[in-house]
């Protein structure tokens, strides 16, 4: 994957202001594009204006669903300098998602050094407004037109960039949860574990319920017992209950966070006890008519820490700290972001600068 090839766009894009920015809405100059053919591996890197791509209707993408993606940011440091937040968790784990996908693995490092290539082409679309960053979007897709149900024989894999605004203009608001009894999200077994479109579209409908409460999430119960909690929207989920923090234990229908590995590693650092298990939605019941259940958060790229301020389960309605973000989610969430935008020092080695 060396070498690549970089054309410049003749027609540069005019830049958002970073209070229009939003979530995914608008995209960089400049995208990079790999191709892969059974054969001959991977090949004719390279870095082309933002554009649309063009596909045979019958691409295998399109039907069956044969495609992975990644999520990673970009930050500016206050002293100008660019730095990634652990991009080689992001690339090691588009391989894993490859791997269930029957997608042919790519060079983690030779991606990295693409993915550097592309932030210097598009350097000046970092928004520096606190709390925006750039958003990368790596994904790999099946190309190949044929109906029938095999894996492809050829692949795309593309990496597109957004800035995008600050996920806490207004603060940090605690969100309410509806706990899904019906829908489920992902089975033992399953592709829970990988970052694949299906996963979501399976999601949709769970969300939009939700929506239609009044709530802005779904929290996921696992897929055969229907009792133990997964995952909320997107994100890992955390619970402080009486002074310990738990987590639901990677089990391969849930989406292993880099974000989720970063809080287990700072709890760890400043002493907190962390466990990763399993736990069942009646565990998180008992624990609120005890008077134990004292946090609730899920974690992600995208938000970092969201607060939970309540989870609707069948009729009851539970309230978690009065509906205010807790101590712990608040020392989290300032220490994940002063690392990733360079004000807390880096102990871990999770920065990378350009
Ligand atoms: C991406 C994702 C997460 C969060 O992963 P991070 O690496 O922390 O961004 C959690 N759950 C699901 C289902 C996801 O797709």
């Amino acid at each position: 994957m060396l070498n690549i090839k970089i054309e410049f766009t003749a027609n540069k894009k005019e830049k958002p202001a970073a209070n229009k920015l939003g979530f995914g809405n608008f995209f960089t100059d400049h995208m990079f594009i790999v191709d892969y053919t059974e054969g001959k591996g991977w090949y004719d890197p390279r870095i082309i204006p933002y554009q649309s791509i063009s596909l045979d209707p019958a691409a295998k993408v399109f039907h069956y669903g044969q495609t992975v993606f990644e999520g990673l940011k970009a930050y500016i440091t206050k002293e100008n300098q660019v730095q990634l937040f652990r991009p080689e968790s992001n690339f090691k784990r588009l391989n894993s998602s490859n791997d269930r996908l029957c997608i042919p693995v790519i060079n983690e490092a030779l991606a990295l050094e693409a993915l550097k290539k592309l932030i210097a082409v598009d350097r000046e679309w970092i928004p520096n407004e606190p709390g925006t960053s750039l958003y990368i979007r790596p994904f790999i897709i099946a190309t190949d037109p044929c109906l029938g149900v095999a894996s492809s024989k050829s692949f795309q894999f593309i990496m597109i960039m957004c800035p995008v605004g600050s996920y806490y203009k207004e603060g940090i608001l605690p969100v309410k949860i509806l706990v899904e009894e019906h829908y489920v999200r992902a089975v033992p077994g399953g592709t829970g574990g990988a970052k694949t479109a299906g996963n979501y579209a399976s999601s949709l409908k769970g969300q939009e319920l939700a929506n239609k409460g009044g709530y802005s999430q779904t929290l996921w119960l696992d897929g055969k017992e229907n009792r133990y909690v997964e995952e909320v929207g997107s994100m890992n989920i955390f619970f402080k209950i009486n002074g310990t923090i738990v987590t639901p234990e990677l089990n391969g229908s849930i989406l292993a966070g880099i974000t989720r590995d970063s809080m287990i590693q700072l709890l760890q650092s400043k002493n907190i006890p962390i466990e990763e298990r399993r736990i069942s939605i009646d565990e998180v019941v008992d624990a609120y008519h005890k008077g134990t259940l004292q946090e609730a958060f899920g974690t992600g790229t995208a938000a970092v820490i969201s607060p939970i301020g309540e989870l609707k389960w069948k009729n009851e309605k539970i309230l978690i700290n009065q509906g205010e973000m807790g101590e712990v989610t608040q020392m989290l969430y300032e220490t994940l972001t002063g690392i990733q935008y360079g004000t807390v020092e880096d102990s871990f080695g999770w920065t990378v600068k350009l």
